[in-house]
């Protein structure tokens, strides 16, 4: 096994939980780490390098964190050179108490501390006595706004092309942090004020990733259609970006998440009208369906400002999908509250829902304020209820895809191909030994299941779709278009 200079094996395991602002963290470490001669590994026992970067939005998602690490502790006793970080938003809520619950962990990193990866590994490694590091940033009441703002660092180094989860998608953060303060969310207290990116900055790191051959941007931010930013003079929102980006050649499709329902300005319903480029899709989580419960979520709007919103998006965009997410069994939610969250699933026909048995998480006004009262077995009830629902819209609406054609940005090898290929299983398509399954985006974001050659992965075909599921469309590929720069490469991951 071949050695650094000084005396790491090279090997870096990284274990991601979260949202697709972690996965983007993820890729920037790890390209970060890269420079400095290190090689992933998915196998935690080669690494001697192991980063978990985690989330704090659901308790469950802090378990599966310090179960991983429990499972590290005889590792590190026996092996004490690995260097063992917990990075993001639990190590920005938690701290001191990670080095508590898993004194094994050598380095602690908050959300906007990620440049000092490198340094901290390095000095923790190269330290005569073990010693215990931390970078953290400042609490919301810790200092002055801008003491606060400038201690939350946006992490947006340029990256190594290898490191993206497809060679033509990249995430490109266009803002950090969020002022929105919703009771339940931990949020604002892990990852600091909403601050926007200078849109000079945005715009060259999207050049860079479309010489680089990404076809598919998605903006990322945490209330992506609160971005405001001032620059020469003029002041530059989510809609600006949008036109500044669709003039990018190269780049094909451009997407964003997640939007704020009040934050959904007419200007922006537009561009994503009318700039070619923009996908007609919009993620703009309702999080419940009675007024009541959102006034206590402090969402900032009523179901009536919601309806107001999604009638303005049916009439300006036709055709375009929403998805939603849903809170279920918050504090004092009743059964009729229940039913109107149910009840707006059916109203606001939702492409997809991501619904959420509420998880009291520390330090929030939820948690010092109301009570979890609701039974799990109440939850999980409801949360079934409200899945079966959903289920069934996605799959009527998708139905009234049968028949048509939709233009795909094929992803790569779809899931099932993948786990028959995993299991050496044969994964190629019935009579076309060159063909497996393949799985791309529609234009409005439904994800379409067809044969093809892998070789098509990265290009925009034409599909025509014939049955369905309430999560994806299935169809046989009509004309193809391989695009500049496919390079028919399989994606690490989809
Ligand atoms: S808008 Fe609310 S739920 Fe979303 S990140 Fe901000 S505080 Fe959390």
């Amino acid at each position: 096994m071949s050695s650094s200079p000084d005396g790491h094996n090279g090997k870096l395991y990284i274990e991601t939980v979260g949202c697709q602002m972690n996965v983007l963290d993820s890729e920037l470490v790890v390209a970060a780490l890269r420079k400095d001669g290190y090689e992933l590994t998915d196998d935690p026992k080669a690494a001697d390098t192991l980063l978990f970067n985690t989330c704090s939005v659901r308790e469950h998602a802090e378990h599966k964190i310090y179960s991983s690490l429990g499972r590290l502790k005889y590792a590190k006793r026996t092996a004490p050179q690995k260097v063992i970080g917990v990075l993001g938003c639990m190590a920005q809520k938690d701290q001191d108490l990670i080095f508590e619950r898993a004194p094994h962990v050598d380095i602690v990193v908050g959300t906007g501390q990620l440049a000092e990866i490198p340094r901290l590994i390095k000095e923790t490694r190269s330290a005569e006595a073990r010693q215990q590091q931390k970078a953290v940033s400042l609490g919301r009441r810790d200092g002055s706004v801008l003491e606060i703002s400038s201690s939350f660092q946006s992490y947006d180094p340029l990256r190594d092309p290898e490191m993206r989860p497809t060679p033509f998608q990249a995430f490109v953060r266009i803002m950090i942090g969020c002022d929105k303060f919703c009771t339940y969310c931990v949020v604002p207290a892990t990852r600091g004020p909403e601050q926007s990116r200078p849109p000079s900055h945005i715009l060259s790191e999207v050049k860079v990733l479309a010489d680089q051959g990404v076809k598919e941007i998605c903006m990322l931010g945490q209330t992506v259609n609160s971005y405001k930013h001032t620059e020469d003079g003029r002041t530059h929102r989510l809609s600006d970006l949008m036109y500044a980006i669709n003039e990018v050649p190269g780049i094909e499709r451009i997407r964003f998440v997640t939007s704020y329902p009040k934050d959904m300005t007419d200007d922006l319903l537009h561009a994503v009208r009318d700039l070619p480029k923009a996908v007609k899709y919009l993620h703009a989580p309702l999080q419940h369906g009675c007024n009541d419960q959102l006034k206590l979520m402090k969402r900032g709007y009523t179901v009536e400002d919601y309806r107001e919103m999604m009638h303005r998006i049916w009439e300006t965009i036709p055709g375009c999908s929403v998805s939603s997410d849903f809170i279920v069994g918050f504090c004092g939610e009743s059964e009729e509250s229940h039913q109107l969250s149910i009840a707006s699933i059916r109203e606001f026909r939702f492409k997809n829902s991501f619904i959420f048995k509420y998880s009291e998480r520390g330090g929030t006004k939820a948690a010092s304020l109301m009570k979890d009262d609701i039974p799990e077995d109440v939850k999980k009830r409801r949360n079934n209820e409200m899945l079966a629902v959903q289920n069934e819209i996605s799959e009527e609406d998708n139905a009234e895809f049968i028949g048509r054609r939709v233009s795909v940005l094929v992803e790569g090898q779809s899931k099932t191909a993948e786990r028959k290929a995993a299991r050496g299983e044969d994964a190629s398509a019935p009579g076309d030994p060159l063909a497996t399954q393949l799985m791309g985006r529609s234009e409005c974001d439904r994800i379409v299941v067809f044969d093809g050659n892998p070789r098509l992965a990265g290009s925009t075909c034409e599909v025509e779709v014939h049955d369905c599921t309430g999560t994806t469309l299935i169809g046989s590929i009509v004309t193809k278009e391989v695009q500049h720069g496919s390079s028919g490469i399989l994606p690490i991951l989809s």
